[in-house]
């Protein structure tokens, strides 16, 4: 058969199974489905719901707008797949292309997307993660765990990170009216994702908010009563909260774990792919018939030196698994290369915050547009003179014209002048990001490097 009649006959008769039927997953068999696949479909999942959307969980959720079961994610067309819920995946053989699930069945595949996403990263000490009033929130069952105690009005609430999930949790306390605080290892909140300048910026956001935000402060310990109860946290600097509710958000953690000695590519930053979403295997060959999407996999991107790329980002998930589920029933040059370029959004405090290119790998800012002082500002990113990132403050219709920017690796420092230009943004300055291996609540961009294979990178926990 010649290859275009194999893959006429694959897109016909195929096996694909997609494990993780979340954002990722769900937009990917909806691609397929769309492009013609008419082959079997499986989709498994170890959560029981079916696939729902996260952002609105620390928002809406946890404002009490909506239920945290409201959240499913639309369907952009009828699928006809199986669906394996609330069965995880435990195992991969590469070699008789087979998924080993949870309850022992072993599901044959020809294709594999891997889309397993991230968790949250619990407290470091299980005894004290289990106590009544500790909290995560990735999943719609915390979300609803966690609304139900914020409703019943806790005295105070502690928040564990203040990157983007600490700070929007924070957000959403204080605007129902709870005490919070929040404990941040980092000089500033979202100083990962950031910067040290912007940070500056959340940090007075917070305050002004109500919030007591407490920043180059470790949690060293939580303490429960006789009855399993939260009732207290100590801090590094010695002091000890009253507090009911802690909230840990401490970034997120790959699910990979699923995939040891699979021979994958995959590490605590993910599994490795080439810019066609094809997985790679521990020896950095990619694989033909195994593919990643989403918060899961990392990948090279041109525009930012060929390093990969871990993104925690919602558009990632969707744009990346269209590309990834196109050409998994493509052949050679149908395929598209996966270079979208990352953005990010979220919402606290009043403020509409949005994200484009990767502002972790900009080591100096200039204020393009606005003032930090008055919260409403857009700052450009550069890095080795020319222009990686843009962030705005409440003024995102700008943001694609800093995408493009971004895109045609445009000079920096800009030179431009515009209406909104102050005398305090003519000037590059350092953008202020902390030593990547210091544990924080992490960005939600990581630059992993160049080598697909490699599995070296350990979180270290902050010492107790
Ligand atoms: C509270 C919250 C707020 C957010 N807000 C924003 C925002 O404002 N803006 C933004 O851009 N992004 C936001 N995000 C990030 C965005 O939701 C993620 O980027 C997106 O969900 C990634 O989709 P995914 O399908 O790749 O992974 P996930 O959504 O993590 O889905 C992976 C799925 O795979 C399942 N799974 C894992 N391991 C296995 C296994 N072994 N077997 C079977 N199934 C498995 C998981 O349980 C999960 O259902 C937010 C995330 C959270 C948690």
């Amino acid at each position: 058969m010649s290859v275009d009649e194999l893959s006429r006959a694959f897109r016909q008769h195929g096996r694909i199974v997609i494990v993780g039927a979340s954002l990722a997953g769900l937009r990917a068999a909806e691609t397929l489905r769309e492009e013609g696949f008419t082959g079997s479909l499986t989709m498994i999942g170890d959560e029981p719901q079916e696939p729902y959307d996260r952002p609105p969980l620390s928002k809406q959720v946890l404002l009490g707008h909506m239920p945290a079961d409201a959240t499913p994610l639309p369907r952009r067309r009828a699928l006809d797949a199986q669906w394996r819920l609330g069965v995880a995946a435990t195992g991969l053989d590469l070699t008789g292309r087979q998924v080993r699930l949870a309850d022992g069945e072993e599901v044959p595949f020809d294709r594999l997307l891997i889309a397993t996403g991230t968790r949250a990263r619990p407290w470091v000490k299980e005894a004290e993660a289990d106590l009544d009033g500790v909290f995560v929130l990735r999943t719609s069952d915390d979300a609803a765990r966690l609304n139900r105690r914020l409703t019943a009005r806790p005295r105070r609430v502690l928040i564990v990170g203040a990157g983007f999930t600490g700070s929007e949790i924070a957000s959403a306390c204080r605007e129902r009216g709870l005490e919070v605080t929040v404990a941040e290892r980092g000089p500033a909140p979202l100083v990962g994702a950031l910067g040290g300048v912007i940070g500056a910026v959340a940090a007075e956001l917070q305050r002004e908010h109500g919030v007591d935000l407490r920043c180059g402060i470790t949690v060293t310990a939580l303490e429960g009563d006789s009855a399993g109860r939260l009732t207290c946290a100590h801090l590094s600097d010695g002091t000890v909260l009253d507090v009911d509710v802690a909230v840990i958000a401490l970034g997120a953690m790959r699910n990979t774990e699923w995939l040891a000695g699979s021979g994958v590519a995959a590490g605590p930053r993910g599994v490795a792919c080439d810019a066609g979403c094809r997985a790679f295997d521990i020896h950095g060959i990619v694989t033909d018939d195994i593919f990643v999407a989403g918060d899961v996999a990392r990948s090279p991107h041109p525009l930012f030196g060929y390093q990969f790329l871990s993104l925690e980002h919602w558009g990632n998930a969707v744009t990346q698994a269209e590309v990834a589920a196109h050409n998994m029933i493509s052949s050679g040059p149908d395929r598209l290369p996966y270079l979208w370029v990352p953005a990010f959004w979220s919402a606290q405090f009043g403020v509409n915050i949005k994200s484009t290119g990767v502002p972790t790998m900009g080591d100096k800012l200039m204020i393009t547009q606005g003032s930090l002082a008055e919260h409403r500002f857009t700052v450009a990113y550069g890095f080795q003179g020319r222009v990686i990132a843009a962030v705005a403050f409440d003024q995102a219709r700008w943001l694609d014209f800093y995408r493009r920017l971004i895109e045609t690796a445009a000079p920096f420092p800009l030179e431009f002048a515009n209406v909104d230009r102050r005398p305090e943004g003519l000037r590059a300055v350092p953008s202020e990001f902390p030593d990547p291996s210091l544990p924080s609540h992490g960005p939600t961009v990581t630059l992993s490097g160049y080598s697909p294979s490699d599995r070296k990178v350990t979180f270290t926990p902050a010492r107790m």
